[in-house]
């Protein structure tokens, strides 16, 4: 850890994944001699490429705006490198290193081949008109499309990159390149897009809960639920936690959260997705067309006495303080579907309360997990019925609930440590590819 601040200075978020990701390995290499002589961990943690370019482009006004665009391609020891691409202000080396990090261990816990990458920019969509957004896009395209391939590097969406953004991000790339491949996941249904893809992070997280609960004897049905985030994850998350059952009691954007007694249902979600999607609007504007319905300026949903949480915004919008006002509310599990929202010592938090605790990187890999569906598609250029892809889901997401078990679970099974599991299990199959390269 020394090492890595020392390598990596004023990236807290980078530190804070690889020390949330090598505390549980440190204990499982300990009696494994070829990991430490091979130095493997300090390998992983050091991305096989970090490539950085100047995006410029003219807004409508014909001035001239200046960005900066990042591709990290982490590691490719088990498949060309995967990850989103996040476009929002607070952009750095710093986050995008961590999530490149992260996408490592949660692309190999699919058991899909799939490396890991993550890329970006400090470009903000909000606010911005059509085609403001397509010429970014654009630029963007211009200078990435020579570090990606089908077998190389498939980029994704995120944060700030939805269906819009990966329209005009394809379209440049097949404009450049005369190739119409798999080079992108997240792609709309008429050029090559799968079904679930745009459901997936959200149904994923959720399914991951439920088979959480369903390890105690339990379900999501009647329990009540706080969400976070008003985006593709959030959304998604919101509607299969109703569909199972669950009350959902609040959702959030930057400037605050709603909270609804009565439960956000399917009509009130469709409200949602239109107001957030299609308009590009604020949640501030839902009590007004909900009357129960308050929103709260400024604040984060965790105050809200419930049963079950899904972090669903960002990183590191769930703060200790946050954690044991949701332990003191009742709350017996969460599901992680942001990447890392809970901060180090909320997640110590949730561990010594001995309540479900589902990590992002196991919980929100049903994105990806069809974003390497989507590959397998392209690549034999066919399209599954939906079907297959939800049933290939739900099947990839109680695997990794058992692949966490394994190396999570106490012998009596009363209590699994799910980020112990998580990240071991993560772990091991790049550590063995690692292993059979030698020294690369
Ligand atoms: P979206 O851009 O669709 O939505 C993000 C949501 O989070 C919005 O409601 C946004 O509010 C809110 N948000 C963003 N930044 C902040 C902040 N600093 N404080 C409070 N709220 C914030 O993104 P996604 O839903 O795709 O992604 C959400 C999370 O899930 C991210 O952590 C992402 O990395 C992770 N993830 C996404 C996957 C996917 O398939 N999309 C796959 C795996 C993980 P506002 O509307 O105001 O911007």
């Amino acid at each position: 850890m020394a090492q890595v601040r020392q390598d990596n200075p004023r990236q807290p978020e980078f530190h804070q994944a690889v020390f949330e990701v090598c505390k549980p390995i440190f204990a499982f290499i300990k009696d494994k001699p070829r990991y430490h002589e091979y130095q493997i961990l300090r390998r992983i943690t050091e991305p096989d490429r970090i490539i950085a370019f100047r995006v410029c482009w003219e807004n409508d006004e014909g001035g001239i705006e200046v960005n900066r665009g990042w591709r990290i391609q982490n590691n490719n020891a088990i498949g060309p490198y995967k990850g989103g691409l996040r476009f929002h202000p607070s952009v750095n080396e710093s986050i995008l290193k961590f999530l490149a990090f992260e996408q490592t261990f949660k692309n190999s816990l699919t058991g899909l081949p799939m490396g890991g990458g993550k890329g970006g920019a400090n470009f903000d969509p909000k606010g911005r008109s059509d085609h403001e957004v397509m010429r970014f896009c654009q630029s963007f395209m211009s200078e990435l499309y020579r570090h990606i391939g089908d077998d190389i590097d498939v980029p994704a969406g995120d944060i700030g990159v939805g269906a819009r953004e990966i329209g005009y991000l394809y379209g440049q790339w097949k404009r450049l390149t005369s190739l119409h491949t798999g080079v992108l996941t997240g792609k709309g249904q008429s050029y090559g897009g799968s079904l679930i893809r745009q459901e997936a992070t959200g149904y994923g997280c959720t399914y991951f809960m439920q088979e959480m609960l369903a390890s105690r004897g339990d379900s999501i049905d009647g329990k009540t639920c706080l969400v976070s985030g008003s985006g593709n994850v959030a959304q998604f998350a919101v509607e299969k936690i109703t569909e199972l059952g669950g009350k959902v009691l609040t959702m959030s954007d930057s400037d605050g959260f709603i909270h609804d007694p009565d439960g956000i249902d399917a009509e009130k979600l469709a409200f949602i997705m239109e107001l957030k999607n299609v308009q590009r609007g604020r949640l501030s504007a839902y009590p007004a067309v909900f009357r129960k319905a308050r929103h709260h300026a400024g604040k984060r949903p965790w105050g809200v006495p419930a049963q079950l949480a899904f972090p669903c915004a960002t990183q590191n919008e769930m703060s200790h303080e946050d954690a044991c006002t949701l332990l003191t509310n009742g709350c017996i599990g969460v599901s992680e579907g942001a990447n890392m929202p809970s901060e180090l010592a909320a997640i110590d938090a949730f561990l010594a309360a001995k309540i479900l605790f589902g990590p992002s990187k196991a919980a929100n890999a049903g994105g990806v997990a069809v974003s390497g569906l989507e590959m397998s598609q392209n690549s034999a250029r066919m399209r599954w019925k939906e079907q297959t892809p939800q049933e290939l889901l739900q099947q990839i997401m109680r695997d990794i609930h058992e692949r966490c078990l394994g190396h999570g679970g106490t012998r009596d099974r009363k209590f699994t440590n799910y980020v112990t599991g998580a990240n071991i299990a993560g772990f091991v199959t790049v550590a063995d590819a690692m292993l059979a390269y030698g020294i690369v």
